[in-house]
């Protein structure tokens, strides 16, 4: 039965489950107050990586030792600012217990592998059927070591990883030299996902996506959806800052916007903003090979049309403080531990800066599944770190809800209730 639903947000998510439903034969209408895929959005701004080994959540055995150098630290790569903190211990409580055990570690990696899964080639597809199907690359991301000890100190999550699939090549420092030429020579071990991939400009390629399914029939509406009005448990209309929109079937993929709409539909979800920042350098006069995630870094690197993009850090502050560029100065002053070959006196005309929102749960699992105060909604959001990869399921999986196919995934881990 073909039904009008309601797709809230055009970012990476809301943008594979409009394609997903209109594949199903739904009208789709889409409201996103900004331009899809624009620099408001988590989707504009990301590290570029699609990385089906990004099994591993932020909460990791152990990391409650760290928050107070996260409270002391505010340029360090997890930073919490301190008048956001009573706002945030909730979150934090959850944040710190979520992974702190490796059987805890390892439930989260078994329940984010299949929304991870073949993302490059769910990508391609998805980008091919848009036109762009070159902005969807394989070619591996190399993870870099100091040396391998480095790398042996990290065997609790490369373990988590093998477990769900993740295999790898080891370089020693003379295969790491011929295959990346460009990285400083104080990296001598690195580790190979060759099946890891890249959206060379995650910006374009939501936004090409947006523009098929406009092509494809969808509606694009320019408001802010601001609630729902229900009646007897089924969805009446999405309630927009411009009116109400009637529609069978709403999809709440608002990204970090979504804890209020959310709310709204009976769930109360502790959803934070991990505030992260790029720094993209025009012309940086190197070719690397690969995408690079270095050991000491917390960062990723990785080539884009505009030039070499550096993303990461986290930030807990809340939606509306104001960035601190001085994080960005953070990646930017990392470059050339990197790529040596960069040159020290870049001018300010080639440094672009840019600070969003990871939309982040405390287990580092989205929201994926009926909402509790009316199944007619399904929630969307919560993907954190991995969101551009995991979109391409996720829209895949929620067309599956609202058809009442049988998901081709359990569901439980994702389900808004947990928080309850
Ligand atoms: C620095 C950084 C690096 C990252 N690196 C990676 C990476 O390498 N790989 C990876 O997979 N992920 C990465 N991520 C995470 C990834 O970018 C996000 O998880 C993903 O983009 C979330 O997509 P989304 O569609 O849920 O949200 P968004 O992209 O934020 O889109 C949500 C949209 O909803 C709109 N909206 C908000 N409120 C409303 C409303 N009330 N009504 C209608 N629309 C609304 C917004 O305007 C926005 O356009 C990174 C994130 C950051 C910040």
């Amino acid at each position: 039965m073909t039904r009008h639903v309601v797709v809230i947000g055009a970012g990476i998510v809301g943008a594979a489950c409009a394609l997903e439903l209109l594949r199903d034969g739904h009208r789709v209408t889409i409201i996103e107050p900004g331009d899809p895929g624009g620099e408001q959005s988590a989707s504009y701004g990301n590290g570029t990586l699609l990385n089906p080994s990004s099994v591993i959540p932020m909460s990791t055995p152990g990391i409650w030792k760290k928050v107070p150098g996260y409270l002391r630290d505010p340029l360090g790569p997890l930073a919490i600012r301190w008048t956001y903190l009573p706002k945030l211990l909730p979150w934090l409580r959850r944040f710190v217990t979520a992974g702190s055990t490796p059987e805890k570690l390892s439930a989260i990696g078994r329940a984010l592998q299949p929304l991870l899964a073949d993302a490059p080639a769910r990508h391609r597809t998805l980008a091919e059927e848009a036109g762009v199907g070159d902005l969807i690359t394989r070619q591996g991301v190399l993870f870099a070591y100091p040396d391998r000890a480095a790398f042996e100190a990290e065997s609790l999550t490369w373990r988590v990883r093998r477990e769900n699939g993740t295999k790898w090549l080891e370089l020693d420092e003379d295969e790491l030299r011929q295959r990346e030429p460009t990285l400083s020579r104080n990296y001598k071990f690195a580790v190979l996902v060759e099946e890891n991939g890249q959206c060379r400009d995650p910006g374009t390629y939501v936004a090409a996506l947006i523009r098929h399914a406009v092509a494809s029939g969808a509606t694009l509406r320019r408001t802010r959806a601001t609630g729902f009005r229900i009646a007897n448990r089924h969805l009446r209309g999405v309630m927009t800052e411009d009116g109400e929109i009637a529609a069978d079937n709403a999809v709440i993929a608002a990204g970090a916007y979504s804890k209020q709409l959310a709310a709204a539909a009976g769930d109360r979800v502790p959803l934070e903003t991990e505030r992260g920042y790029h720094v993209v350098i025009s012309e940086p006069g190197i070719e690397p090979r690969y995408p690079v995630m270095p050991s000491d870094g917390k960062m990723a690197f990785a080539m884009t049309p505009a030039g070499l993009r550096i993303g990461g850090q986290v930030e807990l502050a809340g939606l509306e403080a104001e960035p601190n560029w001085k994080r960005a100065d953070v990646l930017l002053a990392f470059v050339r531990k990197v790529y040596p070959d960069i040159p020290a006196d870049l001018p300010p005309e080639r440094i672009k800066h840019w600070m969003g929102h990871r939309p982040s749960t405390p287990d580092g699992l989205p929201c994926l599944g009926p909402a509790s105060g009316c199944g007619d909604i399904v929630h969307a959001f919560g993907h954190g770190h991995v969101g551009l990869t995991a979109g391409a399921t996720t829209g895949k999986l929620v067309a599956d809800l609202i058809a009442g196919r049988a998901a081709s995934v359990d569901l439980t881990p994702y389900a808004a209730r947990r928080f309850a």
